[in-house]
């Protein structure tokens, strides 16, 4: 991008050509989209707060949940793994009290046993980072913006269930893939798009 997008970000700037799904009322899920969405995460507090909010959106709305992002980085110890795997029925309560997220009790108590196998995950592979991008090589793969799910979605979801993660069924997967920017969905036509960044933004 020139120069001058450095003194204004871009989610202040209602002309840029986006995802058309994106509803442009809302300012966090605008500043979402063009920040976060879609772009390769390699750090290990992001990829466990996206799978926190990941595996809480299953069967809701991601604009819902990002709605909530700061309630449950409040109640969830700031997206700290260990003291998230460290939790006991006590905290289960507390949580189904916390205001601003979602009380599904089930949901609650997976997000506990999600965190020790996040663990579990880190200490065989070294890193969550190494784990998730292991399955492109570390290749961002580009998607069209209808796709929902596909094999990598399917084979992350099979693996994860295997290690005991609840709610991390093939779509909520590809949801994360894409959140963490393993996968890249945007509309060809977005100015996201990988196509229409240029090379020094793609490797921002
Ligand atoms: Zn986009």
């Amino acid at each position: 991008m020139s120069t001058a997008t450095k003194e204004r970000p871009s989610w202040e700037d209602a002309t840029l050509p986006r995802c058309s799904w994106l509803k442009l009322s809302n300012p966090a899920y605008v500043r979402y989209h063009d920040a976060e969405w879609c772009r390769p995460h390699h750090d290990e507090g992001s990829l466990y707060e996206l799978f926190v909010l990941e595996l809480f959106q299953a069967g809701l709305s991601w604009e819902t949940i990002l709605n909530k992002r700061d309630a449950f980085r409040s109640a969830y110890a700031s997206f700290d793994v260990d003291a998230v795997a460290s939790w006991g029925p006590s905290d289960i309560d507390r949580l189904m009290q916390a205001p601003g997220i979602i009380h599904h009790r089930r949901k609650i108590e997976a997000s506990i046993g999600n965190a020790r196998a996040f663990k579990a995950i880190q200490r065989e592979y070294g890193s969550f980072d190494a784990y998730l991008w292991g399955f492109t090589d570390g290749t961002p793969l580009r998607c069209a913006p209808n796709v929902t799910r596909n094999e990598l979605s399917d084979a992350l979801a099979t693996d994860l269930k295997g290690r005991g993660v609840a709610f991390a069924g093939s779509v909520t997967m590809f949801s994360y893939l894409q959140a963490a920017g393993v996968v890249n969905s945007h509309d060809p036509a977005c100015f996201c798009a990988p196509e229409r960044m240029q090379p020094t933004d793609a490797h921002a």
